[in-house]
């Protein structure tokens, strides 16, 4: 739908979204107030442009606190724009391998609508193992893909369980919900960007990294994601 719009529409609705994707990520951080969106946004014109997205009803602000809250369409919408801009990291870290720091202007040109539809973000998702987090470790809020499997793109990441031995891959990222692994894990070395081979699968899982060879059970091997190389 978006050919209708006119350019205007567009960038109003761009500086709408980019309102929205900071209020999230205030409120990820706890500090969602007038404040710090004033403070920390690049609008030129952000406190009547605030005043407008409380009035079209996507948040609503606590005028003696100074808080700012969602309201159900104004935190779909940031959940999509979040989305959108952390798939399009991972997309530019794993496939293009852009470096850290030039990552951030890209993504924030990937993640308005008119560039990236959700179909198109949706294939990317499931292309890149349904990733968890962005590449710098933010939450990236789940889609339908990442719901029901899709068959339809071949993943570029998958889990270690489905290397075959003898291949060589780096470490994407772990979805692993549960810290005490994550921490197991890492003091093994096994954290994104290593490079593994698979030795083993049976009884269990058997990785070499480094110099060191590692004994995994599968449940945990199925958490590690990884690119093959
Ligand atoms: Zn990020
Ligand atoms: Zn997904």
């Amino acid at each position: 739908m978006d050919y209708w719009k006119s350019k205007e529409q567009r960038l109003e609705e761009d500086r709408v979204d980019e309102v929205l994707e900071l209020i999230w990520m205030l409120i990820e951080d706890g500090e969602a107030t007038v404040e710090n969106i004033a403070r920390k946004s690049e609008d030129p014109q952000v406190s009547p442009l605030l005043k407008d997205i409380e009035s079209f009803g996507l948040i609503s602000i606590d005028h003696h606190s100074g808080k700012v809250a969602f309201k159900e369409t104004g935190k779909g919408r940031a959940e999509q724009i979040i989305r959108r801009h952390r798939i399009a990291e991972r997309l530019l870290s794993e496939v293009f391998e852009v470096e850290e720091r030039q990552i951030e202007d890209h993504a924030c040109e990937l993640e308005h609508t008119h560039v990236l539809g959700q179909v198109v973000v949706d294939s990317i998702c499931t292309f890149l193992g349904h990733p968890p987090t962005c590449p710098h470790g933010k939450v990236i809020p789940r889609g339908e893909c990442c719901k029901k499997f899709s068959l339809d793109v071949k993943p570029l990441v998958g889990s270690l369980t489905d290397l075959r031995i003898g291949e060589e891959a780096k470490i994407v990222f772990i979805s692993s919900k549960y810290h005490a692994r994550l921490d197991r894990l890492s003091s093994l070395g096994i954290i994104p960007g290593s490079v593994i081979r698979l030795h083993q699968k049976q009884p269990t899982y058997v990785i070499r990294i480094g110099e060191t060879e590692l004994a995994l059970d599968k449940d945990l091997a199925k958490e590690i994601f990884v690119k093959k190389i």
